[in-house]
């Protein structure tokens, strides 16, 4: 981990620091009861020993109080001891969950400010599961790897003390092999975290199989296609599974090569130990605390080796969370100021823009290539042209979903990059093809256009948008559930829905996108009328491949592949007798 992955990290700790210092003592006071207990045996074992070789200091009464004694202080020790794990477990993982909840709220308030562009290239359930299971692993490192160092740390350095004092030759040799373990242990580091970022890194597929299968349930039903489904999954559950395997295996390695290692270091004490008492060089009672220490200088090793892992997991957590956060997000030109309501007046002047790298492809392939127009406020320009020709597009770049190349697209004679992105998009309504209802009621989804609107309003809109009396016949009315993207409602309700809140954000400039194409012709008709009363006085893009509803837009832009190939009204582009015409003519006789 690098050092600047470490400071964001302790950021996170800045608020808690209270809490956090008090964990930390806890963990101290924990580190050095759990010192005393050997003394305590050695002091016992030695005195009653001195009394049998009558070489004490002690009468028999004496040892029999020093024994209670040590006994009830061990007792009270204990309940400290027993106050500051409650302390350690409990707040020390409300610390790693508040830490979480911080890092959570970043992360969705960064997601709310990153561009389309990053959705258009990460799956949702990539997305929910650095939100979820990484942020878990990084909440149980936040908490526990401190706890754990110092808890180590202290022991280590207090047993290693002891045991200088009890035989220092003894405890050299036994150190000397700390080095061996602290070697192994860094050989497995970097085994262990590949493993583990590859195991996320299917973790976060697998999410995204589920969320994408579970959306298309409808999709796969329609097309009985249930064995691609699970034919897909199940490769990328295999290779989870592969993954998974590989990182236990790695951990199996690393598990049982540090019990072997610290079997051996006890297999080392004890025969050392027992090599100096036989020698008459430490006493019993030292030869027992010595093994003793031993555990308790085995112990931090432990402890250390289990911080390892989720140091491995949560550090891995922390950085792709970090890979999420340093994603640039949306920002505000320096020097932009938010706009109040604009005329709508809108000019593209010589815009260019592609999804794709403009260095890689020629400036005659862009989509959009050094198009001009002009919308005078109030009036309305309709695009047509075949599917892919960009249209969409270029209602996009209008609220800056995506970044122009070259060029300007101006509003009100202001370059549109000179304003507040929030101040712009207050500005532009947009009834799309595709609706996006969020889980939640009918009056949820309406009030997204205005947030402060109040009921009257949103039934002001209802009723503009022709859906009030509809949404009264349900037996719940504006508190009715909607279902996940809408599911429990009909296209043409869903699009009345999207039409009301486009009402109620009363926007001077308005982009419909193809916002009938879905409907069936007697809603579309219905919704047609609406559509106009929503478009009465304001600036209107509108998409469409049915070109009665474009008869009367004051300009006509005919897009193809190759950009604008015609521009008018509907009477000169009848006259030309080109694309437009021969759309027409066939839609009419279709008709
Ligand atoms: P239209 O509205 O005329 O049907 P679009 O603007 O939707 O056309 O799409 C124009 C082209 O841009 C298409 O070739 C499409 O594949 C591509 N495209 C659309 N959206 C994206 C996106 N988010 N990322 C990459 N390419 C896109």
């Amino acid at each position: 981990m690098k050092f600047s992955t470490i400071r964001r990290f302790i950021r996170y700790y800045r608020p808690h620091m209270k809490l956090f210092s008090l964990d930390m003592l806890c963990a101290l006071v924990v580190s050095i009861i759990d010192l005393v207990y050997p003394s305590v045996a050695e002091k016992i074992i030695d005195s009653c020993e001195g009394l049998a070789a009558g070489t004490g200091t002690l009468t028999a009464e004496g040892i029999l109080r020093t024994i209670l004694l040590l006994g009830a202080l061990l007792l009270v020790i204990y309940i400290v001891k027993m106050g500051c794990n409650m302390f350690i477990a409990y707040w020390g993982h409300v610390i790693g969950t508040r830490m979480q909840g911080h890092m959570r709220h970043d992360v969705f308030h960064h997601l709310q400010t990153l561009p389309l562009k990053y959705y258009d290239n990460t799956e949702t359930g990539t997305i929910m599961s650095k939100v979820y299971n990484d942020l878990f692993d990084v909440s149980e490192l936040a908490h526990h790897a401190p706890e754990n160092f110092f808890l180590a740390g202290i022991m280590m350095i207090g047993s290693f003390v002891i045991l200088v004092q009890k035989c220092w030759q003894l405890t050299l040799i036994i150190f000397l092999f700390v080095p061996i373990i602290v070697a192994f242990a860094l050989f497995m580091r970097k085994r262990m975290h590949e493993a583990f970022s590859s195991c996320r890194k299917k973790t976060g597929e697998m999410n995204a199989d589920v969320q994408n299968s579970v959306s298309g349930i409808r999709v796969t039903r329609a097309y009985t296609s249930r064995d691609h489904e699970l034919d897909k999954f199940d490769r990328i559950n295999g290779e989870f599974v592969a993954a998974s395997s590989y990182r236990y295996k790695s951990m199996g390695q690393f598990h049982s090569g540090m019990t072997f290692l610290m079997d051996l270091l006890y297999l080392m004490a004890l025969v050392g130990g027992g090599i100096f008492l036989y020698r008459g060089a430490i006493t019993i009672g030292a030869f027992t605390a010595f093994l003793l220490y031993i555990n308790s200088f085995l112990k931090p090793i432990n402890m250390l080796v289990a911080l390892f892992e989720q140091v491995q997991e949560g550090a891995t957590g922390f950085e792709r969370f970090l890979g999420l956060m340093d994603e640039p997000e949306e920002k505000d030109d320096p020097g932009a100021v938010a706009v109040d309501k604009v005329e709508g007046t809108i000019a593209f002047e010589h815009v260019s823009f592609d999804y794709r790298d403009q260095e890689t492809i020629g400036d005659d392939k862009l989509l959009i290539h050094d198009l001009n127009i002009e919308i005078p406020a109030g009036k309305t320009v309709a695009l047509v042209g075949p599917s892919g020709g960009g249209k969409t597009t270029l209602c996009h770049l209008i609220p800056r979903f995506y970044e122009i190349s070259d060029g300007r697209i101006l509003i009100d004679g202001q370059d549109i990059r000179s304003m507040t992105r929030d101040s712009l998009r207050a500005n532009i309504g947009i009834v799309a093809q595709d609706v996006f209802l969020f889980n939640g009621t009918i009056r949820e989804n309406i009030a997204y256009g205005n947030f402060n609107a109040s009921q009257q309003e949103i039934e002001e809109a209802a009723r503009r948008a022709n859906i009030h009396d509809h949404i009264m016949s349900l037996p719940e009315g504006y508190d009715t559930n909607v279902g996940e993207r809408g599911v429990r409602l009909s296209g043409g309700q869903k699009q009345r829905i999207s039409i009301a809140r486009a009402f109620l954000k009363n926007p001077p400039i308005l982009i419909l996108d193809e916002a009938t194409s879905a409907l069936d012709n007697a809603t579309e008709m219905q919704i047609q009328a609406s559509l106009e009363e929503l478009g009465r006085g304001r600036t209107e893009i509108v998409v469409a491949h049915r070109l009665s509803t474009v008869k009367k837009a004051d300009e006509i832009i005919v897009i193809d592949e190759r950009g604008v190939a015609e521009r008018g009204t509907h009477e000169e582009l009848m006259e030309q007798d080109g694309i437009y015409a021969g759309l027409y003519r066939y839609q009419f006789r279709e008709a």
